[in-house]
């Protein structure tokens, strides 16, 4: 539908690109975090810039740790429901929250809910944004499905270059918590690499 969104990484490589959204959140980033480590795997943050702000000291480690950040908008605004200009004052508005962190070239972004107008995602590539979407849900916000239905969505559906999203917030955190260990686990043990979206 969207062919200049980023669906997935064009690799025949062994590597998966696992994503983190909603974050920093202080009761489960650093867990993530502790968890990639664990596997060598880096990882993609798509940060709200209002938890930022709040939670610096956590952005920084996710950047220390030498994984990728992505712009998720300020106050994780809906794109469906929000003026074409003022989601894009939005987006730069988590791009200066971003900018008072770190001098690095910021330039993904992924749309809270997967919603954003065709005019929207038009401006911000003219902006020179890379629209990174997904091609592999795990379901972990969802309190409807179980702790092993979301690992077996992501198991079920992942292959070489996948871009895989999870949450880094409280309410994805009984599915995530679960999924996520087993994901690098599961992976690591088949050769593959989790590798962080380069910019
Ligand atoms: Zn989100």
């Amino acid at each position: 539908m969207f062919p200049d969104y980023v669906w997935e990484i064009n690799t025949a490589k062994k590597e998966l690109f696992l994503t983190f959204d909603d974050g920093p959140t202080p009761e489960v980033t650093p867990w993530v975090l502790d968890q990639l480590k664990r596997f060598n795997a880096k990882a993609t943050f798509f940060c709200i810039g209002a938890n930022i702000e709040k939670h610096p000291e956590i952005f920084k480690r996710i950047m220390e740790e030498g994984h990728s950040i992505g712009n998720h908008t300020q106050n994780h605004i809906k794109g469906w429901k929000t003026k074409t200009k003022a989601y894009l004052e939005n987006v730069l508005e988590a791009q200066k929250t971003i900018a008072d962190q770190t001098s690095n070239h910021i330039n993904h972004f992924r749309p809270p809910y997967g919603q954003i107008k065709p005019k929207q995602g038009k401006k911000l590539m003219a902006l020179g944004y890379k629209i990174v979407m997904w091609d592999v849900l795990s379901f972990d916000w969802d309190k409807g499905i179980s702790n092993e239905d979301c690992l077996n969505q992501v198991i079920s559906k992942s292959k070489a270059g996948s871009i895989v999203v999870f949450h880094d917030s409280v309410k994805a955190s009984n599915n995530m918590t679960y999924a996520l260990p087993k994901v690098l686990e599961y992976y690591s043990k088949q050769g593959f690499l989790f590798k962080a979206i380069e910019s």
